[in-house]
Parts: C-alpha cells; structure tokens; sequence
C-alpha cells in the first residue's frame, strides 16, 4: 500500500512502540504513591518534557488529553467557562469540527456570538480581515496553525499578539503542525495550543493541550483531580509515553525531513499538472505544510478516485466530511469560493517520511490513468456509483 492519507493518521513509528510496549509493564495508577505508581509518574512527566520541548512550552503548561478533538473541546469550552458575561467569538471558516462545532454549541447554548473569517480563495487568510472581526467584547479567538485538508499555514504569529491588544484570548489548533514546522507557543504568544500524537507517528487516543501559565481554565470533567485538576481521569501511561517518544524524534528530525518531503510533495504536484488537463492545486501560492497537497481534478468526483486509487493500491482522501450518510465537501474547502462540484473533485495527497521517490513514481503513472477513465465513464454518460466501485 503507497499511504498518502499522513493528514488523516500516521503509521506508528518503530521506535515509538517498541516505547509503548515497555510502557504496557507500567501496571500502576500514576496517582499511586508507591513504587509502582511512581515508576509511571516518572515515565509521563518524561513525556510531557519531550512534548513541551517540541512546542517551545515549559512541562508545567502542557495537560494531556485524549486527542486534539478534546484539547480543543477543553481550549474553548474552558475558556468560555471562566467568562463572566458571554461574548464574542472568532475563528476563520478553514478550523476543525471540533472547533467550529465547539463555537456553534457556545453560540446556540451558552449565549455567545461566534464569528468566521473565511480565507482568501487562494487559501491565504487576511490577518487584517481576520482582525476586524474582532470586537471590544471578543473573548476568545481561534485559528489553526496549518490547515488539515490543503495545508495552508495561517499567521498565528502576528494575529495572537493583535488579538491579545484587543482584550481577546487567542487558541490555536496545532495538530497538523506540530512535527511537520516548528511550533513555539511563547514565541508565538499563543495562550492555547491543541495537540495530538497520531499526526506525528504516536498512538491514537492522545493528545495534549498547552496552558499558558497562570490562564484560569474551567475543567470539563470532574473526578480525581488529575493533571493539575484540569482534566481527571487515569491517565493513558503507554499512549502518552508513545506521544513523548514521538514528539522527541519529531524534534530531533524535523529540520532534515521537511525540506525532503517538500521537494517530493512538489514533484508530485508537478507531475500531476504536467500529465491531467484541468489539474489545479488548493492554496499553492501561500505558504503550506510540506507534506500537503490537495488537487482538484476537474469533472472528476474525488470519491471516485478515492476508491479507484484504493483498488490500485494507493491510499488518499477527499476533501469531504460524512455528514449524516452522504459524501458533503467539507466547509473548509467550500468556504475557498469553489462550486460544490469542484470542492468534491478535491483529492489530498498528504506524505510522510516514510514516502518515496519510487511510490511517487507509480503515483504520477497511476493516477492520469485512473482520472481519464473515470472521465471517460462521466463523458459517456455512464453513472458509476462508489458503490459499485467498491465492490469491485
Ligand atoms: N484538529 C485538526 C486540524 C485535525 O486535523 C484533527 C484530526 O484530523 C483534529 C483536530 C482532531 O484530532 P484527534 O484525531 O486527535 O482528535
């Protein structure tokens, strides 16, 4: 299988569980007192050091969560909850789900107002755009790192210290970032920033959320008290020492690996542009993610390709988010002013360390093939259901 899916997950790295496996030995409640408990305290605050070394945190400010879909839920939801009086909220139209989700229920249950800044059509968010949207009682504004679906990086740098000057806390949702660019919360001047570890070659199922210190947070789940109160329950010892390992290779590999996955991403878009008429790539003129690529074969539906692709061994995914059993282009794609049909002719190609020249090689044979066929079923008139597709 050539895995061009590393936006959706990563594979495990070796090394990181080879970590989980010794970790599985480490029987004993973290909380515990006794020798047992504190051999797996010890292994989790090595981890949290490893996390907050790649994202530029002291340990004390990074809480481990069950993913970046709850340190977001914790960021906004914990935030809100320390408002004395409902307020204002920001994000652009590009965020996750579960952040934009998390805004809509404070805007319907919790009295706030939620506002969405949607980017340019070329991807590119306007920080001046994005800063208007800001009024006297915005409480808390929130805009990603790097896009999941086409990769664009948004200014976080600028727009926090802006935000802040205008009385507005400023969250930032980090996933497809952290181990891809390097990611600095203090230099940043971010006071919330979501994390998970299986964008980065860790286990599922784990994710952290930086504090800033001293920011007040409401937690969500009350319990045992665990991670410094702000989110009981036992934690999840071999998937956090996973996340540390993980975060420490990251680290340690993230200079040499981004300029070489870049350079493949581009021969990859730029074969794709040279074979298929009608090729266009998502947000190519600003900057992106070095592992992202979304491409809109025009005339073509992405799932289509998806599952053609699939039966050649090639693994991809749409820019469409399952909504109540049918295939809808997402909103993050949509809000870049294309049509509905060309949002679901958006195809992600999303790399890893792990690809190589000779997967792209077979990649760039493969799918011309595989987009003049499925056009030429379109031209004759023919309708080919994903269905069928996948019961072949
Ligand atoms: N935020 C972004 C930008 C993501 O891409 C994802 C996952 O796709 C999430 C949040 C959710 O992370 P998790 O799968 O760890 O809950």
């Amino acid at each position: 299988m050539i895995y061009l899916d590393n936006n959706a997950s990563t594979k495990l790295d070796a090394e990181v569980a080879v970590a989980m496996a010794e970790a599985a030995d480490l029987f004993g409640n973290p909380s515990s007192v006794h020798a047992e408990g504190r051999m797996a305290r010890r292994r989790i605050e090595e981890a949290r050091d490893e996390v907050a070394r790649l994202v530029g945190a002291s340990s004390e400010e990074i809480f481990f969560t069950s993913g970046g879909t709850e340190s977001n839920a914790l960021a906004l939801f914990g935030a809100a909850g320390q408002t004395q009086v409902p307020g204002r909220l920001v994000r652009t139209a590009a965020e996750h789900p579960s952040v934009a989700q998390a805004m809509d229920r404070l805007a319907t249950r919790g009295g706030f107002e939620s506002v969405v800044v949607a980017p340019r059509p070329s991807g590119v968010l306007d920080p001046d755009e994005l800063l208007a949207a800001i009024a006297a009682d915005t409480r808390l504004v929130s805009v990603m790192a790097a896009n999941n679906e086409y990769g664009a990086l948004y200014p976080v740098a600028d727009l926090a210290p802006a935000a802040h000057a205008r009385g507005a806390l400023f969250h930032t949702d980090a996933v497809q970032a952290a181990g891809r660019i390097p990611v600095d919360v203090r230099a940043w001047q971010v006071d919330l920033a979501s994390f998970s570890a299986h964008k980065m070659h860790g286990p599922k199922g784990v994710g952290a959320l930086y504090v800033r210190r001293g920011l007040p947070l409401q937690a969500h789940t009350p319990g045992g008290g665990q991670e410094k109160k702000l989110r009981a329950g036992t934690e999840n010892t071999a998937g956090i020492v996973g996340f540390g390992c993980a975060a420490r290779l990251a680290r340690e590999r993230l200079n040499g690996e981004a300029a070489s996955i870049a350079a493949r991403r581009d021969r990859l878009e730029r074969g794709l542009c040279e074979r298929i008429p009608g090729v266009r790539v998502i947000g190519a003129g600003g900057s992106r993610l070095p592992n992202t690529s979304a491409v809109l074969f025009e005339g073509v539906r992405g799932e289509t390709l998806i599952i053609r692709l699939d039966l050649e061994g090639i693994a991809v995914s749409t820019g469409s988010a399952c909504s109540s059993g049918t295939l809808l282009p997402s909103p993050a794609i949509r809000s870049l002013g294309l049509s509905l049909e060309q949002a679901g002719s958006v195809v992600r190609f999303s790399l890893s360390r792990s690809t190589t020249d000779s997967e792209l090689t077979r990649v760039l044979e493969v799918v011309p093939r595989i987009v003049a066929q499925a056009r030429q079923v379109g031209s004759d008139g023919a309708i080919e259901t994903v269905e069928e597709l996948a019961r072949r």
